[in-house]
């Protein structure tokens, strides 16, 4: 998405991934505590008339963090406007989106930890007094006038939590850590979306791709629309549990979830650096791949899985990983 044009709508292009996504909580699948809590600190908004305190949601990619801020909106009875950290360029930009906002409508900044500095020190008088103090002029003439604003609700979503000022990261009423699915919640979605995808999915095949899904919804959606490809190209109009394997294999995505850059990580660490502790830098280096890439969407996920230890001095492989490779320490 253009980040600098802050957008409420999806293009026609993403008509079918937008009709995935879900549009209200009944709809929303899992992370019951974060649902649980926002829909009190919504209905208490909404009894008292007021916009609703500043929300920022942290876990990694694809959990659902974007569709929980457009429920939120739906709920709030207002619109959302959608950008993300790296598109606001400068404070200005941030200013004329502030400038624009309406009461209680929500305005939705994703990965929040790439803010520049300049731009988020904009947000903290917005954040907590709903205005703008804008410097005009400059030395000795200059003078700072206040720019009143409507009192909106700022979202925040961040896979980096640890990234995010303490100036920035104080002034959020509702902090709301989101979770990686269980395989049954994985399931259920699976089986939502190949009714929206009109596709015909045995109770077990959607199992075995929920199990390969690395408890993210978006990989889950992903896997599906790839068997529904295997299966067009089949002409089989049921995905069983044979179809839902063979095209998993096809991808690449072992019965663990691992993917074909998992396994490269693993195998760095076991047999080139004899099991570690290894830095992220060093192992990112060797596999040619982006650090942050590394830990914000394969890290977290073979740390969760037992796969790897995070230590100070660096990364471990566990049994389970020498396990995975067939050898006996
Ligand atoms: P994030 O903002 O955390 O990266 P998104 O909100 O974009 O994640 O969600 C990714 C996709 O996963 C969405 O398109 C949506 O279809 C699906 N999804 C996410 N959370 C859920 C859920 N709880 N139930 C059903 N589908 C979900």
């Amino acid at each position: 998405m253009d980040g600098r044009l802050v957008n409420t709508s999806f293009s026609m292009n993403d008509s079918k991934e937008y009709s995935l996504r879900p549009v209200n909580f009944n709809e929303y699948i899992g992370q019951s505590k974060v649902k649980s809590n926002l829909k009190v600190f919504i209905e208490a908004a909404n009894m008292r008339g007021d916009a609703l305190d500043h929300v920022l949601f942290y876990g990694p990619p694809g959990l659902g963090k974007t569709t929980l801020a457009s429920i939120i909106s739906k709920e709030m009875n207002s619109s959302i406007r959608i950008t993300s950290g790296p598109a606001i360029e400068k404070p200005g930009d941030l200013a004329a989106i502030l400038t624009s906002l309406e009461e209680k409508e929500i305005l939705f900044i994703d990965e929040i930890h790439r803010l520049s500095r300049t731009v988020e020190e904009i947000l903290y008088s917005a954040m907590e007094d709903y205005a703008l103090d804008i410097i005009i002029g400059k030395g000795p003439q200059a003078k700072s006038i206040r720019i009143d604003l409507a009192k909106f609700t700022l979202v925040g979503a961040t896979t980096r939590l640890g990234l995010l000022t303490s100036p920035l990261r104080d002034r959020f009423g509702v902090l709301l850590p989101m979770d990686y699915y269980t395989n049954d919640e994985l399931k259920e979605i699976i089986i939502r979306s190949s009714k929206i995808l009109f596709m015909e999915i045995t109770d077990d095949a959607a199992l075995e791709i929920a199990k390969c899904s690395r408890g993210t919804p978006r990989v889950a959606n992903r896997i599906l629309k790839r068997v529904r490809d295997f299966a067009q190209v089949k002409k089989n109009n049921l995905v069983d549990i044979d179809l839902a394997r063979h095209s998993l294999d096809l991808l690449e995505i072992d019965e663990f979830g691992l993917d074909k850059i998992d396994k490269r990580i693993l195998e760095a660490l076991v047999f080139n650096f004899k099991g570690g502790p290894t830095g992220i830098e060093t192992i990112a280096h060797f596999l040619s791949e982006e650090i942050s890439t590394l830990e914000d969407v394969y890290e977290p996920f073979l740390i969760q899985q037992g796969f790897i230890i995070r230590t100070p001095r660096g990364r471990i492989a566990t049994d389970k990983t020498y396990k995975y490779f067939n050898i006996n320490r």
